[in-house]
């Protein structure tokens, strides 16, 4: 993509209503603009970013057996009558009436509407186990929109919903859930730690929240640091196997790790070392829970079991904040010249820097690399612009692509360019087609 086909508005100001690294940097590297209050509008840039979270998301959810749908963000207020939570949600749901005086909200979830189309079609345990999800625009009116994306009012979530034959199935679904995120978020270059989270009326230790450790969290967490070491990393694992989720389930979750809802002062203390008790604050970037029969119970969503007796699914949703996982990285991974994506989360692989636009030699050689790291199927960003080299540097560096290739006359003289690693600021002059192929055995694993 050469720069000047693009739209890639960055501010050099800092703008002064963003309290947090994240929504600063967002601003300023033209991912995202505000509409009003808790409602942005995502750029080229930040769209690119968006759209690479939700395919690691759907790849990892796809792996663990759960099937990708779309619902609508509109719903019938009638669903929510059945289970009740229309009066009940509060003032986070925003209530729409059409032309016709029906009534509708802008979806802030999802059970009402995924069970509703559950008890259309599946009447038998034959049809168990089930986990649709989808990937949606949210609406909560939310009291205190605030640090840009990160508590919008419209947000994008995935959230997924399991149906088993009876809560030992459930559970397992939960833990399949668990695991899937666990390498959602490390595949992002994220740390969350599962904490376990408050359930409610139902009880039981079946909700987690995931925690991304950051001073500007909204949460408060304890926890033993022990758990920081953990590392799903490149294991295989058969998610259908209800022992090895399991394991995995209990090796994430028995250090001590709570919110400050679910925190216990006495059970720290008796768990957990003291030289291994942390506080913090944290960000919230997804949650899961199993709750039951608590919609298929009054929505009569069942189905009839091996003995033939008609009977209540057990369910479970499973949220990640796919939106607020854009600034949830940023806030872990930035320094005072901008983002550092990870590859895996970066709008552009690499970023071309002509430092003499309208100069031959550097203009062909840029021209070159894009075509070379194109046919690796890379994707370059080439600053063609007549900017100041130092101008060129700063967007760079505030954009955050992973890595950088620099093309000047002086160097061309030579016959190098400067290949540079955004995160360790490292820089090694080579050849041209040398920083291709160190690029090359970067991304792909391949040749020198
Ligand atoms: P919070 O406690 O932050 O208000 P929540 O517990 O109400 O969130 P869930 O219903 O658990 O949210 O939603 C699943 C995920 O969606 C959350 O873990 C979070 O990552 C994301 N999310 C929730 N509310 C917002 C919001 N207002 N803006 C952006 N992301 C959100
Ligand atoms: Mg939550």
């Amino acid at each position: 993509m050469r720069m000047t086909r693009y739209f890639l508005p960055v501010l050099r100001e800092t703008p002064a209503e963003a309290q947090i690294a994240s929504h600063r940097l967002m601003l300023r590297a033209g991912m995202i603009q505000q509409s009003s209050a808790g409602i942005y509008s995502w750029l080229p840039l930040g769209l690119r970013i968006l759209r690479k979270i939700e395919n690691i998301v759907h790849e990892e959810q796809i792996a663990a057996g759960h099937i990708p749908m779309l619902m609508p963000t509109l719903q019938p207020a009638s669903l929510w009558q059945e289970s009740g939570r229309y009066d009940d949600y509060g003032r986070e749901m925003l209530r729409i009436t059409d032309r016709q005086g029906r009534k509708l909200l802008y979806g802030p979830t999802n059970e009402e509407q995924i069970t509703d189309i559950f008890r259309a079609h599946v009447n038998s345990y034959r049809d168990l186990p089930l986990t649709l999800y989808h990937i949606q625009w949210k609406f909560r009116d939310e009291i205190r929109p605030r640090f840009g994306i990160m508590r919008g009012r419209e947000f994008l979530m995935k959230d997924g919903y399991n149906f088993d034959i009876d809560k030992a199935g459930a559970i397992h679904s939960y833990n399949r859930h668990m695991v899937s995120y666990l390498r959602t978020y490390e595949r992002l270059g994220l740390q969350a730690v599962p904490m376990r989270a408050d359930t409610g009326p139902i009880g039981g230790n079946h909700s987690h929240e995931f925690l991304v450790l950051a001073d500007t969290g909204e949460s408060e967490v304890f926890f033993d640091n022990r758990i920081l070491g953990n590392r799903f990393g490149d294991r295989k694992l058969d998610f259908d196997n209800r022992e090895e989720c399991q394991g995995i389930f209990d090796e994430w979750t028995s250090p001590y790790a709570r919110t400050d809802e679910t925190h216990d002062p006495k059970e720290f203390e008796d768990q957990v070392p003291a030289e291994h008790r942390q506080t913090s604050r944290a960000i919230e970037v997804g949650q899961i829970f199993y709750f039951g029969t608590k919609y298929s119970q009054p929505m009569q969503a069942m189905v009839v079991d091996a003995d033939g007796q008609r009977t209540a699914v057990h369910m479970g949703s499973h949220g990640i904040g796919v939106s607020r996982l854009a600034g949830a990285i940023i806030e872990a991974s930035h320094d005072d010249k901008g983002i550092i994506w990870p590859r895996s989360a970066a709008p552009f692989d690499v970023g071309i820097v002509n430092l003499a636009q309208g100069n031959t030699a550097t203009g062909e050689v840029c021209d070159d690399l894009c075509t070379a790291l194109e046919g690796l199927g890379m994707e370059p960003l080439y600053d063609d612009t007549r900017e100041r080299a130092g101008s060129k540097f700063a967007t760079m560096d505030l954009i955050g692509l992973p890595w950088r290739i620099t093309v000047g006359p002086r160097g061309l003289a030579v016959g190098e360019v400067e290949l540079t690693e955004r995160r360790s600021g490292e820089s090694i002059k080579c050849t041209p087609e040398a920083a291709v192929n160190r690029l090359r055995s970067i991304y792909t694993g391949q040749g020198g």
